[in-house]
Order: structure tokens, then C-alpha cells, then sequence
């Protein structure tokens, strides 16, 4: 089996390790992959959400299978012009990635699909948003009704703050999300779906602000681990069944079914679960630690899926140990990133037993022309020599470990992160140290599930 990972993320390189691992899986071809992926898989250059041009490279290399990463190429209906074209597609069409487009369009699906949410409302004027933030009151939720790579998120207290970004959204968009805050940790869900069947993988947890202790302003994710020893037994079976299985059948009788990955975000609240968000598409960094302890076949796994038979397929099989991600950012993010700084270490790092170093905002420094990113990397501090890998993006790396338990995945993936080093390298210091310390706390009055029979 050939398949095509379409993507230049860490998710990706994640996603093209995890399809190599698969017996029935003889060739990967990233597109359009990073100097990373490329290490160890054929990559192609491609505009990812270029419909056309995704089709005719799939044509050309005749492949089996075509995974898509990101969610912009699924927005713009990469995903409908595969499957026009025949080939067997893992992600979900144009119109079912609206889940993820439009958060109004996703409160709607889970009133009709009775899915437990937080109360919202849609704000059409700053006059409407100050009305919405009144009644709900702080912590304050205000969200971009639109694609925003995880950064359209103002929680605050600060009624001023929550009032100025609604305002900052409605003169981008006509409408702004107001939500109700919800309490408790939360989970990262991502369940397999091939229109009528749903298959969830392991859980996880994600760090998305860019401080220690979940300080500064939110991130696309600097971190994950999985699994969670703190969560409840039954609380995955629980998601599946009042979560993501109402939404695929939902999606169904819509006539626009859901093939792909549906990532449910919950809190476990002290009114029980709630949905934050759905994105359609693998979670960043999550999947870098799911994928790490995946061992059933990940390529006949979504073959399956995209063929719509994922009930031929049993429960999948993890590896028991815990595994940590940790993001490596470049300077100044969440802000416009500091690029063209010479990544040092990476090979010392990559030899280290039990981690994985995967790629997202790396690129080649000179003489490459393998079309990872866009040739604007300005070499502002050391010259970089050909063939050094150089920083081009805001998340730049992920260090990803496996352990025998939380402490240890942690001890592994930070003792790597310490060997690669680049000028205003920026990571958190605090994944899964709260798990692995056993001090996650249940929301009071959150009701676990009901053991299993
Ligand atoms: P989203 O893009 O909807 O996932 O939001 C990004 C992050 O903002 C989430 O992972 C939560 O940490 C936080 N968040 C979003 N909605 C809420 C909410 N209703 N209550 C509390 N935190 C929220």
C-alpha cells in the first residue's frame, strides 16, 4: 500500500512514522513534508489546499490512500476533489470540516445532536458581545467563528480584554461566539469515523498556552502526554457514546457524513462533560504522543475508515508506557516568529533512546529547493552553511519520548530537549508534570462514568 500524507507539521512527521510502522504500508510520500519527514519518506512539493494539484501528484505516484493533515486543505475541499477522482480519502469533505470551520455551525449540530456543550451565544455587534459577556459573566469566553490554528480562544477575566477581541473579531467576521466558562481538566479525544462508525483512539491532554502554569496568551499547542492515569475508567467509552457517535450520526442524516478524524476537546466539568470545541482533522501536538503509542496498523486502519468498514476493525492496541511531547517554539511566538536560526544538537538529541524528533517549522538553510516553505527565512545571527537546518516557522520542533510512566516519558523528552538549542528557543517546562504528579484534580461533582460490566 502507497500513501500520501498530505501536511508539513510535526502532526505529519508523526502521521508518516506511524504509517511506516504498518507491514501493508510499502511507501509513504509526504507532500509537502519538511527536512525532517524527508529523512524518512519521499517528499513532493505541493500547495496543500491546492485541490488540482494535490489530485494530479496523487494521480502521478498512483497511491492507495491519501491522508490530510491540516485543516485548511479540508476547508477548501482537497478532500472532495480526492475522492472525485476515486481514491480513498482519510478526512472528512469540505462541507462535514464545517465542524470545525464555524463554531456556531458546530453549537448547532450538537443542540440537534443532543451533545452536552457549553452554553454560547452569536454576537453579530460589540453591543450584542457585551450583552452575552454580562450574562455569563467571568472568566469571560470569547471565540473567532472561523478557522484560527487554535488562536481565535480569548479566556480572561478581564471584561474590557474579552469585550476588545469580540469587537477584533466582528470586523473580521459578522458573528463572535460568546461561551459560558467551563471548569474541570480537560481531554483531547480523537475518534476514527468513516461516515457511520466511530473508533476512538487513546486519550490525551494538550497545553495550549505558551507560559508555565498556563500563563500568556494561547498557542497552536505546546505540548501533550498520553495517557491520562487520572481519568476516570469508562470516561472514553463515555465520549464515544454521548459525543462522538451522536455527531456522526448527525453529520449522516444531513447528508454531509463525517469521514475522518473527528478530535472532540471536552472538559470534565462539575456538571459532567462538556464539548469545547471539535476540529476535524488530527490535534497538534497530541497526535505526536498518541501516535507513539499506537500499535495496531495505522495505514489499514484509516483504509478502512476511508473505504467506510471501520467496523471490520477491533478495538486498537496501545503501548502501556507513557509518552510526553514537548514544543520547542521559536522566538516571539505566538507572535510573528523569529526564523533563520541555526537548530543545533538535533542529531546528539535524535540518538537518545525512546525519543523522537519531529520536525514543523524547519527548513533546509540554503541550496535546497525541495519547496518545504516559503524562501523567506532571514539569517539574521550565525550564517547558516548549506545544509543546516534552520528555523522558518513558529513551532519548530516536537520532542516526543516514551516512558515508563509519566515521570520518566518526561525525564526522557526534556533531557533531549536540553541537548538542541537555537537562539530565543522557547519551550514549556511543565508537561505532564501535574499528571505525572499525580495532582490533576476532578472538578467537585464531576460524575465519573458508571463502571463498565
Ligand atoms: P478552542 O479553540 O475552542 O479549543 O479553545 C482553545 C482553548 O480555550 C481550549 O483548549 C480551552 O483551554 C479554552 N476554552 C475554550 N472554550 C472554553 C470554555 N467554554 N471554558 C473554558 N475554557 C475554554
Amino acid at each position: 500500500m502507497k500513501v500520501l500524507v498530505i501536511g508539513s507539521g510535526a502532526r505529519e512527521h508523526a502521521l508518516v512514522l506511524a504509517l511506516s510502522r504498518d507491514p501493508q504500508v510499502d511507501a509513504v510520500i509526504a507532500a509537502p513534508g519538511n527536512p525532517g519527514i524527508a529523512q524518512i519518506a519521499h517528499t513532493e512539493a505541493v500547495d496543500a489546499s491546492d485541490a488540482a494539484a494535490v489530485t494530479a501528484l496523487a494521480e502521478s505516484l498512483d497511491v492507495d490512500l491519501v491522508v490530510i493533515g491540516p485543516e485548511a486543505p479540508l476547508v477548501a475541499g482537497v478532500a472532495d476533489a480526492l475522492r472525485e477522482a476515486s481514491f480513498p480519502v482519510f478526512g472528512p469533505s469540505a462541507e462535514a470540516a464545517v465542524l470545525e470551520g464555524s463554531k456556531a455551525f458546530a453549537k448547532e449540530v450538537m443542540e440537534s445532536a443532543n451533545v452536552p456543550t457549553s452554553a454560547a451565544r452569536v454576537a453579530h455587534s460589540p453591543d450584542e458581545a457585551a450583552a452575552a459577556l454580562r450574562e455569563f459573566g467571568a472568566p469571560h469566553v470569547v471565540k473567532a467563528d472561523g478557522l484560527a490554528a487554535g488562536k481565535g480562544v480569548v479566556v480572561t477575566d478581564d471584561f474590557d480584554a474579552a469585550l476588545t477581541h469580540a469587537s477584533s473579531c466582528l470586523e473580521v467576521s459578522d458573528r463572535v461566539v460568546i461561551e459560558d466558562y467551563l471548569d474541570g481538566p480537560e481531554v483531547s479525544l480523537f475518534v476514527l469515523c468513516d461516515g457511520k462508525t466511530t473508533l476512538p483512539l487513546a486519550p490525551a491532554q494538550d497545553f495550549k498556552r505558551i507560559g508555565d502554569g498556563d500563563t500568556g496568551p494561547n498557542t497552536g499547542g505546546m505540548g501533550a502526554y498520553s495517557s491520562l492515569p487520572w481519568l476516570p475508567a469508562g470516561t472514553v467509552e463515555e465520549i464515544v457514546d454521548t459525543v462522538a457517535q451522536p455527531v456522526v450520526d448527525e453529520m449522516a442524516r444531513r447528508g454531509t457524513p463525517f469521514t475522518g478524524l473527528l478530535y472532540c476537546g471536552l472538559a470534565l466539568t462539575s456538571k459532567g462533560l462538556r464539548v469545547i470545541e471539535f476540529n476535524v482533522r488530527f490535534g497538534d501536538p497530541e497526535t505526536q504522543s498518541v501516535l507513539a503509542r499506537l500499535n495496531s496498523p495505522l495505514g489499514q486502519t484509516m483504509l478502512a475508515a476511508a473505504e467506510g468498514r471501520l467496523n471490520e476493525v477491533g478495538p486498537l492496541e496501545w503501548d502501556p508506557r507513557s509518552s510526553v511531547t514537548v514544543v520547542m517554539a521559536a522566538e516571539n511566538y505566538p507572535g510573528t516568529p523569529s526564523t533563520g536560526d541555526i537548530i543545533r544538537g538535533l542529531d546528539t538529541a535524535g540518538t537518545l533512546p525512546d525519543i523522537s524528533i519531529l520536525h514543523a517549522g524547519t527548513k533546509l538553510a540554503t541550496g535546497h529547493s525541495g519547496g518545504f516553505a516559503p524562501e523567506d527565512a532571514v539569517i539574521t545571527k550565525d550564517i547558516a552553511e548549506t545544509g543546516d537546518i534552520v528555523t522558518s516557522g513558529g513551532r519548530v520542533l516536537s520532542v516526543v519520548s516514551l516512558g515508563d510512566d509519566l515521570n520518566d516519558a518526561r525525564a526522557k523528552a526534556y533531557a533531549a530537549v536540553e541537548k538542541i538549542k537555537w537562539d530565543g528557543e522557547q519551550h514549556r517546562t511543565d508537561i505532564a508534570e501535574a499528571a505525572a504528579a499525580g495532582r490533576i484534580e476532578l472538578a467537585s461533582g464531576y460524575a465519573a462514568p458508571a463502571p463498565q460490566a
